[in-house]
């Protein structure tokens, strides 16, 4: 099918900035992980990411994943090689539940309250990773912990640094690093200082909170993910790129 080739021919362009990006950072390309973003996107569409090589797909809200992951395993075509499901959007306390069973990683712990939920939820003997989002940019309309130039001495400082350390000992639950949001521009090089905030941040962190491993940095998006990878994100979350403007 058309459609399906123009996604394909997207994957490859994304990937290969992404290889690009990397290659001008002197990072190796496979420490770069590819979300595509799959919010408002029918699975057949997702399809195609699958058979392009993709494995990794994000969604913002539990509702839309439990159906679309329902109509997506209907087909199975992933048996040998599981698709896993990232949240990045904020999660309502009370879908904690089908949130911890059905999700590979949560990105968007934006709160202790999200973040007890999840572990009183998460199924026995299951440990789900997590990342905690960080609004570094100080907008006051994006969510996540609100920690301005992701300054730990600043005035939200000390009790992000309390929350960091009680979410990291909670059972079922592995914190594995940070996620942001960067303020939405035409002009990539305004997001840089956000991104390089987060990945100070999280070197600050894994001196400050050792019992976590803050590997990753989920970073970058359709407008700025090569920028991101140059300044150290692990896994970019990429959805009109690879699938074109959204409609709804
Ligand atoms: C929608 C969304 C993305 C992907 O945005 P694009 O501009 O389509 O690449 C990434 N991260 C989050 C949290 C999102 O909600």
């Amino acid at each position: 099918m058309v459609e399906d080739e123009i996604i394909a021919g997207n994957l490859a362009l994304v990937r290969v900035r992404i290889a690009e990006s990397a290659e001008r950072a002197r990072r190796d390309p496979h420490d770069v992980t590819l979300v595509a973003v799959t919010k408002t996107v029918p699975v057949e569409a997702v399809a195609a990411a699958y058979c392009a090589g993709v494995r990794e797909f994000g969604e913002n809200r539990v509702q839309e994943a439990e159906r679309k992951v329902a109509h997506w395993r209907y087909l199975d075509i992933d048996r040998d090689d599981p698709a896993r499901w990232h949240l990045i959007g904020h999660l309502q306390t009370n879908k904690a539940r089908p949130a911890a069973g059905l999700f590979a990683m949560v990105q968007s712990v934006d709160s202790p309250r999200v973040a007890e939920a999840l572990s009183r939820n998460v199924p026995a003997g299951h440990e789900l990773p997590v990342l905690l989002e960080v609004n570094v940019s100080g907008e006051e309309s994006k969510s996540g912990f609100a920690l301005p130039g992701g300054r730990l001495d600043g005035a939200t400082g000390p009790a992000f640094l309390a929350d960091a350390i009680a979410i990291a000992g909670l059972p079922g639950l592995r914190v594995e690093g940070l996620m942001t949001v960067a303020p939405l521009t035409g002009n990539p090089e305004t997001v840089r200082p956000h991104f390089r905030a987060l990945r100070a941040l999280r070197d600050r962190l894994r001196e400050r909170v050792p019992q976590a491993r803050w590997r990753h940095l989920s970073m970058g998006m359709t407008g700025d993910y090569p920028v991101a990878v140059e300044e150290g994100a692990t896994i970019v979350r990429v959805g009109r790129a690879v699938f074109g403007e959204r409609l709804a």
